[in-house]
């Protein structure tokens, strides 16, 4: 293997893999792309262990664009990421996601909705009557309302999608190695290189950090801290003896979301906030079924009562304690290092935007198709947050 490269990506998954696919699709890049993954199989990064779900239902205008480009991404993606004659299919399921609201939440999802039709976002708004008439299985009786997604919502196979970008990266140039960056080499405002596992050190023009929960450790070592920690979500696969028809996505008030999936469903919560401290384990939280997940989709589908739990995973992902969005960009310290970090959930849907936008600054020193300077490193170091507006 050569010890150079003009970009070497750390973490291959969906950010990793997006951003060398957009970055060796590009005619006037010329440059060299290396990809240094720890784990080809790719069994516990986030992209794998994922509820693999897409919304436009955001409120912040670049988290809306970065999705809004990832369904239009989806639609071409056999065409796109053909190799071989070989078309990927990444199962997308264009379901939509049902946002309810009580009545206290019901200023801000109508709000949310605004934005996001002005946007160009297809988003139905409901009443609780207009619901209970459409989903005959729901109960709306603490509702006030809902969102629906008419297009481009859904969910799909994140793994198929991920392995689709590498497969088609190395056809075009890119290379990839089983190998874990172990130290990030800073002089002064420059990474100048990386050393791998095995002793081999890799010079670099570009220093990419895409190592989802791996990334803190590597911006320590470049002398960043990030406000990132990894936190572990479980999701459960359930089925039930009712039918529920035409099921979308749900996301309940309290934030419980389940969606069809083959026989059965997908669902999970987030922990409350005091049991929910940054973990490495893959252990899954039953509990957090039981007591808090059940009950809540039971009250919300009666049908659920008689959920059955056939199995179930933890993963985790890259939360950004500062505001839950992407930190995205050059730091300012350092002119060469390029972060893809604190996903906080959204990662999957947002790789495909991510890997363009990132393809793009590397490239051109800055973003074409969709600003998103706001998402960077600034934002944190002067203390603004962007805040999505969540409904009750
Ligand atoms: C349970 C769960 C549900 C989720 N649901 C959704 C959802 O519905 N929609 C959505 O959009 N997102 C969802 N996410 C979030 C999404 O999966 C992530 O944001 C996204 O996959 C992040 O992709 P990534 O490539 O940045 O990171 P990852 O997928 O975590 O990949 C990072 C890669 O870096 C590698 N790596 C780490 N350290 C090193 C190193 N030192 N050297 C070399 N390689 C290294 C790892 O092996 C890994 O393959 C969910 C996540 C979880 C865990």
């Amino acid at each position: 293997m050569k010890n150079c490269f003009d970009v070497v990506i750390a973490g291959g998954a969906a950010t990793g893999s997006a951003l060398a696919y957009f970055l060796s699709a590009s005619r006037s890049f010329k440059g060299s792309v290396l990809v240094i993954e720890k784990d080809s199989s790719y069994q516990k990064c986030a992209t794998a262990l994922s509820a693999a779900s897409i919304r436009h239902q955001f409120s912040t205008v670049e988290n809306i664009q970065m999705s809004q480009f990832g369904s239009e991404f989806l639609y071409g993606i056999g065409e796109t990421l053909e190799v071989d004659g070989e078309r990927p299919d990444v199962n997308f399921h264009e379901a939509g996601y049902l946002f309810l609201s009580t009545p206290e939440g019901y200023a801000t999802l109508r709000e949310n909705n605004a934005l996001q039709r002005s946007l160009g976002a297809q988003i139905a708004l409901l009443s609780d009557r207009q619901l209970q008439d459409k989903y005959s299985w729901l109960n709306v009786s603490d509702l006030a309302g809902g969102s629906l997604g008419l297009k481009g919502e859904g969910w799909l196979d994140a793994y198929g999608m991920m392995r689709a970008f590498r497969r088609k990266a190395i056809t075009q140039g890119v290379s990839y190695i089983e190998n874990e960056v172990v130290q990030v080499h800073r002089e002064g405002a420059r990474v100048t290189g990386v050393t791998l596992n095995n002793g081999e050190t890799v010079a670099c023009g570009v220093f990419v950090n895409a190592a989802g929960t791996g990334a803190m450790k590597l911006a320590r070592q470049a002398g960043i801290e990030l406000p990132i920690e990894s936190r572990k979500r479980s999701v459960f696969y359930v089925t039930c003896p009712e039918t529920v028809n035409d099921c979308p996505m749900l996301i309940d008030p309290s934030g419980a979301y389940i969606h069809p999936e083959g026989e059965g469903f997908i669902c999970g919560i987030q922990p409350p906030a005091d049991q929910d401290p940054e973990c490495f384990d893959f252990d899954v939280q039953y509990p957090l079924f039981d007591e808090l997940l059940w009950p809540i989709l039971a009250h919300r589908v009666p049908a659920f009562e008689a959920l059955r739990c056939e199995h179930s995973w933890a993963g985790h992902y890259d939360y950004c304690t500062f505001d839950q969005n992407v930190i995205l960009g050059y730091h300012p310290d350092i002119n060469n290092m390029v972060f893809a970090n604190g996903f906080s959930g959204h990662g999957m849907q947002q790789s495909p935007a991510v890997g363009r936008a990132l393809a793009e600054l590397i490239e051109f020193g800055e973003y074409r198709s969709l600003n998103l300077k706001r998402l960077g490193w600034e934002r944190v170091l002067n203390n603004q947050p962007i805040i999505e507006k969540n409904v009750w």
